[in-house]
Order: structure tokens, then sequence, then C-alpha cells
């Protein structure tokens, strides 16, 4: 069956593809088992090499990629350039990572053991579609790095930007087979990459629900997972932070992709006694988000990625909000900028709603904050503002949270760990810590008796 993909902008079809079945995936796993053996066996200074090339491709076509991206997510082009620029970066380290990725010696008694680290296989890794490319390098980079052979499904609305970088891979010079990448339905491909014998791990990022389909579905042949997955996650602004400071990134910590950010910090905590103050510092901050044409360099939020996921962002807002900003006339799925007042029980606060809606939560006290910042079943983001260095590393071990920033919005970098605490997931992406989610450790133990 066809699919048609949309820009979200414009609501006007960019491309036609056909969908893999079960048939084309089991063949994609059988490419991908025959290229592992050659390419396990490429030494990792030459699989580096490699990975370096690729890097300089995706830098070489920086531009084509961003606009494929913009355009396929409805992404403001700033945001687009930002996130190609990241997948090169990504590249890069793990091409400098690889072959420092050491086993040890470990002192026993009658010799000694080794480690090794292996490669694991074919693995399947399935992405969603807010942050297509990135997300998929974040996974590709490591995955190859390790010797692995990969089989990637992105999701069915945001396939166009994985299809080039296949192509982009093959043009650097990595074999036919390793990187390859099916379009097709999470419930078909994806399932059947959960299922298919031959593949030995998933790398899934995407809602936790589906998640807990992965989990299940790979029981039966004990696949390795990590999971990626939602996030409802905590901006704490105590008293005696730079509440300018704070109220004017916060917007951009639950807007930026128009909200459909699994980092996106859509509860802010604010303490009482600053509230008010702060709460008008930051409509004042949200009036000023540019929303309109992702083309435009100054655009700052694009729409939402389709019009069913218009109609459930909208079933988060009831009464009236605190704040609600303009959005563009015309076609394209549009959601205004919305703030709104909630208690940790409403479903605002306690479900993810993935677009540009944020609950703003009054807390007493540091314990208050905490208990309110926790009491959530996702475990993966989230930001301390305070000026007082010592509760902003008490608060930081106190939270049960994957990836945490002080006095900062921003906590993705290439080279830290990434992953979820709670029902956001485990396993860890980025840095180091990925190639541990793409390979296995051996223990061979040498005798020195004589
Ligand atoms: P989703 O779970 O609906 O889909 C993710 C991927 O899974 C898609 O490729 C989809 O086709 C596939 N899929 C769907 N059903 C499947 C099945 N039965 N078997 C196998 N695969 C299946 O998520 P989405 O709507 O694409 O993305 C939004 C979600 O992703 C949000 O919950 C967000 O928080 C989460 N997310 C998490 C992270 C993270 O790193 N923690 C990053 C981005 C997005």
């Amino acid at each position: 069956m066809a699919l048609t993909v949309l820009n979200p902008a414009t609501e006007q079809p960019i491309a036609e593809l056909q969908q893999a079945g079960v048939e084309e995936t089991d063949a994609a796993v059988a490419r991908a088992r025959d290229a592992y053996p050659a390419w396990r066996a490429v030494a990792p200074t030459d699989r580096a090499r490699l990975l370096r090339r690729l890097a300089t491709l995706v830098e070489e076509h920086s531009e084509e990629l961003s606009q494929i991206e913009s355009q396929n997510v409805g992404k403001p082009i700033s945001s687009a350039r930002g996130e190609v620029g990241m997948v090169a970066q990504v590249f890069h380290f793990y091409a400098g990572a690889i072959d420092k990725h050491y086993g040890e010696t470990i002192p026993v008694a009658g010799g000694a053991a080794l480690t090794f680290r292996e490669s694991l296989g074919v693995v399947g890794l399935i992405t969603p579609w807010n942050f297509p490319l990135n997300i998929a390098s974040w996974k590709i980079g490591p995955a190859l790095a390790c010797g692995n052979t990969v089989v990637l499904k992105p999701a069915e609305l945001t396939p166009l930007s994985a299809l080039r970088l296949a192509e982009l891979a093959l043009d650097a010079g990595i074999p036919d087979g390793v990187l390859n990448v099916l379009v097709g339905k999470g419930s078909v491909v994806g399932q059947r990459l959960i299922e298919h014998p031959d593949v030995a791990k998933i790398g899934f990022t995407g809602s936790t629900e589906v998640g807990q389909r992965v989990m299940q579905g790979a029981a039966a042949t004990i696949k390795r997972v990590t999971l990626e997955l939602g996030g409802k996650s905590a901006n704490i602004i105590f008293a005696d932070a730079d509440l300018e400071k704070a109220a004017t990134s916060a917007p951009y910590s639950v807007f930026d992709n128009a909200g459909q950010d699994c980092c996106a910090r859509s509860r802010i905590l604010v303490e009482r006694s600053v509230y008010d103050r702060f709460v008008g510092l930051l409509v004042d901050a949200t009036r000023n988000v540019k929303v309109g044409d992702p083309r435009d360099d100054a655009t700052e939020m694009g729409p939402l990625i389709s019009a069913a996921h218009r109609e459930t962002v909208a079933s988060f807002v009831e009464g009236e909000p605190l704040f609600s900003g303009d959005v563009p006339d015309g076609p394209g799925f549009w959601f205004p900028c919305t703030l709104v007042e909630a208690t940790n029980d409403d479903r605002v606060a306690r479900e993810e709603v993935f677009g540009p809606v944020a609950a703003v939560i009054p807390f007493e006290n540091e314990a208050d904050a905490i208990r309110i910042a926790n009491d959530t079943p996702y475990g993966l983001s989230g930001s301390i503002w305070t000026r007082d260095g010592a509760r902003a590393l008490r608060v930081a071990r106190a939270l049960e949270s994957g990836v945490l920033s002080i006095n900062s919005n921003s906590s993705v970098r290439v080279s830290t760990p990434f992953g979820g605490f709670k029902q956001s997931g485990f396993g860890r992406e980025l840095g180091m810590h990925a190639l541990q989610s793409y390979s296995e450790v051996k223990s061979v133990y040498i005798s020195t008796e004589g």
C-alpha cells in the first residue's frame, strides 16, 4: 500500500512511498544478516574512517537534509539545521570513540581473564516522528561503530530524512546491507522486527505504550531492548533564581518543536512566594515566541505533526488558559503556545501532551518541589533554577530523572548519556554509554598453569 507523506505546515503531499510488509522486512533482515560477518570483521579504525566520511557527507548535505526535515516535520528551518549539525557530530563522535571501547584484563587464580566487547548482530531500530534524523543517528552511530548491521524503521509520518541518510551511507562507502531503512507501519514492520528471531536487539524511541509492546514482543526471543519513552518533566523555579532568565528560557523548553519533545519541561513548578511575578514574566516571554512559516529563518515554532494529533493536544486545554498565543491563518496543523494553571493531579500535569501546552504549578518549599516533580510515572528530564549551589545539587540528586540541567533548559549533548528513569525507559543513548547498549561483554579465561 502506498504511503502519502505530508508537509504539516501546508497539509500538502510531499512524497508518495511504497510501504514494506512482513516479506520485505524479512528480506531486509536477511540482507543485514548476510552483511554482518564482513562488517563485524572490518577493523575498528576502518569502521571509524567510514563513519567519519558519513559525518562529512551529512555536513556537505546539511542544507538539503535540513530542508527535508523541516518540510516533513513542520519544524522551523533553524531548528532543523541545528539537529542536522548534531547528526554529523554524532557520527564524528562514534568514529572517534570506537577504537577506545576497550576490554579489561582481570587477574584471576591460575591465569588471567580478558574481556571483549562483541557486536550483537542485526539490530532493529524503531524511531518516532519528532526528531527523525537526530534520534536515528543516536542509534545508528553506536550500532554501526560496534560492528552491528542495522534495519531502521522510521515513523510512517516522517521517513524522508532516514531514506536520504541511507543513500549517503552508501556514498560514504559503508557496504550495501549494513544500513537498511524500511518504510512501513509500526504494527507490521516494527512488530516483525521485534519478533524476528534473527534480530538481536531493538533500539526503540517512542511512546511508553508502544514501548510496553516492544518489551512484551522481545520476551519470546530474549532480545536486548533499549527504550527511550515519554516524559512529563518539571522545570523547577525557586524564589532565589534569576527569575528573568528562567522565564525567558522556560517557553523554549516546552514550545520548541511545538512541544513535541520527550524532554519538554511541560510542568513549570514555581515557588509560591514569587509565583505571581514569575507568571507575569513567563506570559510576556511566551508572547514573544515567533510562531509561523517553518521556512522563515526567524520562526521559532511551527505546526503540529497532524490533524489527529492537534485534536489530542486540544483535549488537554479545559477552561480559560493563563495565556494562549496567536497562530497563522490558512492551512497547517497549528496550535498556539498555551499556559494553563494546574495542580499536579490534573490530566494536563499527569499525561504527556506532546504539544505546546505547559502546566504551571505552585509549590511551597524545596521538599514540596521534589515531591511534586517526582509524582509522575515518568522520569526523563527536568531543570532546576536557583542561585543556591548546594540546593541545586541536592535537588538534582533527589529527582527521579535521567537527564537534568541546572540554571539552563539544555541537557542533551553528544558526549553525555541520555535516557530515562521509571516509565521513561531504560538504557542510555549518546556518549560512551551507548556503546554498551550495542555490544555484549565476553569474558575469556587463559590458564597460565604449566
Ligand atoms: P509511537 O510510539 O507511536 O511510535 C514510535 C515508533 O514505533 C514509530 O516508528 C511507530 O511506527 C512504531 N510503532 C508503532 N506501533 C508499533 C508496534 N506495535 N510495534 C512496533 N513498532 C511500532 O511514538 P510517536 O508518536 O512516533 O512519538 C512520540 C512519542 O515518542 C512520545 O511519547 C515521546 O515522548 C516519545 N519520544 C521519546 C524520546 C526519548 O528519547 N525518550 C524521544 C522522542 C520521542
